[in-house]
């Protein structure tokens, strides 16, 4: 599958002289491969500049020097503590080369009295003499040569010296095959980039700073090049959706209408405007696959719900799937009635439905008398079959990567799909990830809510935070009390949860209950289900909680340690509280000593509870490095392109992957040989997969 002329590329990094299990095992770690690619994208992160030959009279003590130099006289150490020295001039004064633990034998042999000799190093000053400790390098003058100008200095790992590095990224380069140029050629000359291998060794040979910076051509084309690959994939995937025949979905709007009439509120301007999208792609002969992003609370299940409808008076079913059984459920809860009030049918499908109860709601899906099915993956488990699925809503599913998508679409037979987050994604990110879908954004919640009260508190004042938990308690308020996430272990999250847990059990009593990760989903669901029935009145738990649960008399969160959450992760929390129609306030109890950014992102969510302006933040002050925490796969990583500097790129990509598929849709022009390879270079085979040559 792989074009040949990659082979050199993608060969093990074992067959590279110097490399043996050990070591592979440790640049395994360090590249997060081990092909001759991994090597050849790792770039180097610094520069040693060993241009500076200065006559040592006017050496400046301190920088990196390269001096030609005559050995004078050795001095042997007295002591075992004392280091041997070698007295070296270069005519103008004296250098003391200095050697710790050195076998005087060889010192004596490389540096012969009255040699002369290039010796590189840190030059430095010591009691007003000039000395040089273990000299970089030492050559006789006809191999000055072998000492670079400009040495890169790579991102190391213990055991990998940057010397052997520097040795095995020189032996990848070597075999990085010239490629077929896949840009278009007036883009690559008006940004005067070279071609990719140039651009590489280039990369690899940085002579000044800013040729390490982002910007710096080399590591522009390279990004450009890994960006385009992203987005060629994705843009592939995405009319490979299209293709399939979809259905017309275009219903009366009775339905809807009798909907519209019954609700106790106006749906908001941006409700109507992404509805109008939906309408807009059901009404398409064509699969629709489109992401639709909302905040917590700003009202995405009744316009998944009006999309719904619009399949019904299809004559065609829908259905909805939640990641949770207990969300399911909430869903359940929320469209059973408003299905019963208009005359149509809501059924419940989770892993729980079993037996006799199970087989009825099959058979009646089967033959159609159920229009609106709502559940779990158990939806889609071999022996469900539909009468007519046309519409399927997944709700939360960010964590989604786009080839589970596509499997999920192909699941539901020529149904259109619609993706629900409430984790409201930088455009960037979208781009990225979901640059297969359609993308509509409710940016605006519904009018009277309430704005959480959220206050910044430092750990010491956790008694007097029980304290007045207590009161609320006491009188009918319900609470959660998320515990602080240990990045290093879930064990150790797991022991801080049950220590707090216990301590606030000596004042809660039986009020307090925990849930974490660990639990079983169904112990889970049963814990969750005492706090919505209020058996339960304060929650502890681990992140768990940050999934939608929708508890609308839980109006307070505390969140202990909440310098140790990302942005993203504490908007969601305290999203948990905005469920109900009384205000409600969020506690962030921040451990000292606090850093900036941990500063910056507590007073960000002081400041502001708009989710796409938190989320934009957030991958500001992350450096675009993680995203959203690692903990959340699903999110493409880079590997050349950094999203903090390279977001332009990412946009002209865009455009360019476009252009490319409208001209030349089956890659098979010159350029879309060569963007082929490109494909297949960046991994990104499941994208050429589709054509096959
Ligand atoms: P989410 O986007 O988090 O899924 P929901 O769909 O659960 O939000 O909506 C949150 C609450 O807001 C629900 O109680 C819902 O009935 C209500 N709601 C939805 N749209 C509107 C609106 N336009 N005006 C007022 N309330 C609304
Ligand atoms: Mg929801």
């Amino acid at each position: 599958m792989r074009p040949e002329i990659l082979f050199p590329l993608f060969a093990d990094i074992s067959v590279l002289k110097g490399i043996g299990s050990k070591t592979v095992k440790l640049l395994q770690n360090l590249l997060g491969g081990s092909k001759i690619v991994d090597l050849a994208f790792h770039l180097p992160a610094g520069i040693v500049d060993r241009s500076y030959r200065p006559r040592l009279k006017d050496a400046v003590p301190g920088r990196i020097c390269t001096v030609r130099v005559k050995v004078v006289e050795h001095i042997a150490p007295k002591t075992r503590q004392q280091p041997y020295r070698v007295v070296v001039s270069d005519g103008s004064e004296d250098l003391t080369l200095v050697f710790f633990k050195v076998y005087a034998d060889s010192i004596a042999k490389n540096l012969p009295v009255g040699a002369v000799r290039i010796v590189s190093g840190k030059l430095e000053s010591f009691n007003g003499m000039l000395q040089m400790a273990h000299p970089d390098y030492i050559v006789p003058e006809a191999e000055s040569d072998k000492i670079p100008a400009f040495e890169p200095v790579y991102p190391l790992t213990a055991g990998i010296s940057n010397k052997m590095l520097n040795k095995y990224a020189e032996q990848a380069l070597a075999r990085v095959p010239a490629l077929p140029e896949w840009l278009d050629a007036a883009f690559v000359k008006q940004h005067g980039w070279d071609d990719f291998r140039t651009a590489l060794l280039k990369a690899h040979h940085p002579h000044y700073q800013q040729d390490l910076e982002p910007y710096a051509k080399e590591r522009a084309r390279l990004a450009y090049d890994e960006l385009l690959a992203n987005q060629l994939t994705l843009a592939i995937a995405r009319e490979r959706v299209k293709k399939q025949n979809g259905r017309i979905i275009r219903g009366n709007g009775l339905l809807r209408k009798k909907i519209l009439e019954k609700l106790p509120f106006a749906l908001t301007s941006a409700q109507k405007n992404v509805l109008a999208e939906i309408y807009a792609d059901q009404a398409e002969p064509l699969r629709m696959l489109r992401l639709l992003q909302g905040d917590v609370g700003s009202g995405k299940t009744i316009v998944a719900f009006l999309a719904m409808l619009n399949a019904v008076e299809s004559g065609l079913q829908a259905a909805i799937m939640a990641p949770t059984e207990i969300l399911a459920k909430q869903h359940f809860e929320t469209i059973a009635p408003m299905c019963e009030d208009i005359g149509i049918t809501a059924a419940l499908l989770t892993g729980k439905t079993k037996g006799k109860a199970r087989a009825e709601i099959l058979s009646r899906l089967a033959e159609g008398s159920i229009n609106i099915l709502i559940g779990t993956h158990a939806l889609f488990q071999e022996d469900v079959s539909y009468h007519e699925l046309g519409f399927v809503v997944v709700d939360e599913q960010h964590r989604f990567g786009v080839h589970q998508r596509l499997k999920l679409s192909e699941k539901g037979n020529k149904a259109d799909v619609l993706v629900m987050t409430a984790t409201p994604i930088p455009r960037t990110l979208v781009l990225t990830s979901y640059g297969d879908m359609e993308y509509s954004k409710i940016d605006q919640v519904p009018e009277g809510r309430k704005p959480v009260d959220t206050r910044v508190l430092p750990l010491s004042k956790l008694t007097e935070t029980v304290a007045a938990l207590k009161r609320k308690i006491e009188s009918g308020t319900r609470a959660y009390w998320v515990c602080p996430l240990v990045e290093e272990s879930e064990k150790s999250d797991l022991a801080a949860a049950e220590a707090r847990f216990e301590d606030l059990r000596k004042i809660f009593g039986n009020d307090v209950g925990l849930v974490h990760g660990k639990m079983k989903e169904k112990d889970k669901d049963a814990v969750m289900e005492r706090f919505k029935r209020g058996e339960i009145k304060l929650l502890v738990a681990t992140t768990v909680i940050e999934v939608g649960v929708n508890v609308p008399e839980a109006t307070i969160m505390v969140i202990e340690h909440a310098e140790r959450f990302g942005l993203a992760q504490l908007h969601q929390l305290r999203g948990r509280v905005k469920r109900g129609f009384e205000a409600a306030t969020c506690l962030l109890l921040y451990g000292q000593p606090l850093s900036e950014t941990a500063h910056e992102r507590l007073n960000i969510m002081k400041q502001t509870e708009d989710g796409f302006l938190i989320a934009e933040k957030d991958l500001e002050l992350r450096g675009g490095g993680e995203i959203l925490g690692t903990r959340q796969s699903g999110f493409c990583q880079f590997r050349l392109a950094d999203m903090e500097y390279h977001k332009n790129l990412l946009f002209i990509a865009n455009q360019d992957a476009k252009l490319i598929l409208n001209k030349d849709p089956n890659l098979q022009s010159p350029r879309g040989q060569a963007l082929r390879i490109l494909l297949y270079l960046f991994e990104q085979d499941d994208g050429v997969r589709t054509y096959k040559a």
